[in-house]
């Protein structure tokens, strides 16, 4: 009836909107390589930041000595402490602690969010054991992975940008997150010296490269997105003397529709990092749950009255969305048990559940090529896109990480075939996507260890 057709006329209207098609992928490739560019020349030269991270060197395999990582990025952070026993006894031994934040620290002060981490911290180091030696005489030293824009000025100092993925707290911004986390440090009696700060997608190049030299890519695929890559110090004239550099995907020129519009405008950090709002993990279910309520308020899609929880911003979670994205029972079950559990919603018809699978379909699709396009674009950048490079084959290694990577299995399949779309068959075979497990948390640790003020 009418319902359907205007239901159908949202889907068709989403379709067209976010679609990607190969020509379209290249150009923002192409606006990538520019911008990233014009992010090196100067200062504020790009929307996209081009941060130089500090890193002179990646790890070796040499790194030796008990080290500790805090990773602090979205919605959960991590501890962890690693031995590690230089080229022979390499990871001797790791532990790592996972701690959800309470929201309430999220938009709170700097203060209480610190106390809240440092204090985590030391309960983590209070159960330190067997397997564990710190040198006599020295002090526990940290990488600290903070996954926020940040503008260093040291290997183991910075100050906040500011605040992404639904972090707000105005005192933090334009502070040292070194020196906050120091004194909270102190204030919990904890005896730790942090000798690394690092962004999430360096952690991952470090880890990446300790067990694959090939690795010259990190790219994060998380709540957040972002990516880290090796510059030569040559090509970055806003700098002199470091190698690393590190660029927030944001590019012009993309496929937005209604929906995106409305949740940027209604997001904490409105105008900014737009293309991360298409791409990542914390908006992809925000963005299908805008859908759904206006086919609910202008098709009477789950029936005569809007369902109230379907009103609730960020209600419709990624990991749920890829559940029903993935349902592949013949009457769709799990779709079913997720529009109950979440939304209150009952007694959906096969066709009303088919339809919520394709609306899936194209939010994860435009967000898995547009993440393929700019990685592209920092391959095309770094002269990663051919086969031959000064004389000779090359090899690139690129290490992902993040939950939306690891555990969307559609997503993760379509930014491949993608990849290989725009690389082209022979090419795509030199380069290798490869899953990073948690290697930024080992990665800061190993930075911890190469900059440690022991050496
Ligand atoms: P971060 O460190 O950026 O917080 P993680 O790498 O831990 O992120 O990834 C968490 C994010 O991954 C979640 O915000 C969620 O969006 C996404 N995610 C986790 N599990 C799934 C899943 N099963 N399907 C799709 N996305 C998922
Ligand atoms: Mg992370």
């Amino acid at each position: 009836g009418g319902r359907w057709r205007k239901a159908e006329a949202v889907v068709r209207e989403l379709e067209e909107r976010c679609s990607t098609p190969a020509g379209k992928l290249r150009q923002v490739a192409d606006a990538m390589t520019v911008e990233m560019h014009a992010g090196l020349a100067s200062e504020g030269g790009s929307k996209l930041k081009m941060l130089i991270s500090y890193v002179d060197n990646l790890p070796t395999g040499d790194e030796n000595g008990l080290f500790y990582a805090l990773d602090l990025g979205g919605t959960n952070f991590r501890v962890m402490r690693v031995q590690l026993g230089g080229k022979e006894g390499r990871v001797a031994k790791q532990e790592f602690a996972e701690v959800s934040i309470p929201p309430h620290l999220m938009t709170g002060t700097s203060h209480e969010l610190f106390d809240f981490i440092a204090a985590e911290l030391a309960k983590f180091v209070a159960t330190e054991g067997e397997g564990f030696h710190l040198s006599h005489g020295r002090q526990r030293e940290l990488g600290f992975t903070f996954s926020f824009p940040v503008r260093q000025t040291s290997i183991s100092s910075g100050t906040l940008i500011k605040w992404t993925k639904g972090f707000s707290i105005d005192d933090t911004v334009g502070e040292d997150v070194v020196a906050e986390l120091t004194k909270a440090m102190e204030r919990q009696g904890l005896d730790m010296r942090v000798s690394a700060l690092v962004n999430d997608t360096i952690g991952t190049l470090a880890g990446g490269r300790y067990t694959d030299k090939d690795v010259v890519v990190a790219v994060i695929l998380g709540t957040g997105s972002n990516a880290a890559y090796v510059e030569r110090a040559h090509a970055i004239p806003k700098w002199h003397g470091h190698q690393y550099g590190m660029g927030k995907l944001q590019v012009i020129a993309l496929p937005l529709t209604e929906y995106d519009q409305a949740m940027d405008t209604e997001s904490l950090n409105p105008g900014e990092q737009i293309f991360e709002k298409l791409v990542s993990g914390m908006y992809l279910g925000e963005i299908v749950r805008r859908v759904l309520l206006r086919m609910a308020e202008e098709a009477a899609f789950f029936g005569d009255t809007v369902p109230e929880k379907l009103r609730i911003p960020f209600v419709l979670r990624t990991p749920d969305m890829s559940a029903m994205h993935h349902d592949h029972s013949p009457d769709l079950k799990i779709v079913g048990n997720k529009l109950k559990s979440i939304l209150g919603i009952t007694n959906t018809s096969l066709k009303t559940r088919k339809t919520i699978i394709e609306i899936c379909d194209i939010v994860a699709a435009r967000g898995a090529r547009l993440a393929a396009a700019g990685i592209y674009g920092v391959l095309k950048k770094m002269g990663r896109d051919t086969i031959i490079r000064d004389g000779e084959k090359q090899k690139t290694v690129v290490a992902v990480d993040g939950g939306l990577y690891e555990h969307y299995t559609f997503y993760r399949e379509c930014l491949h075939s993608t990849m290989t779309e725009l690389l082209g068959e022979g090419v795509s075979d030199t380069v290798i996507l490869e899953h990073s497990n948690d290697g930024s948390g080992t990665g800061a640790a190993l930075l911890a260890a190469s900059h440690s003020q022991y050496l």
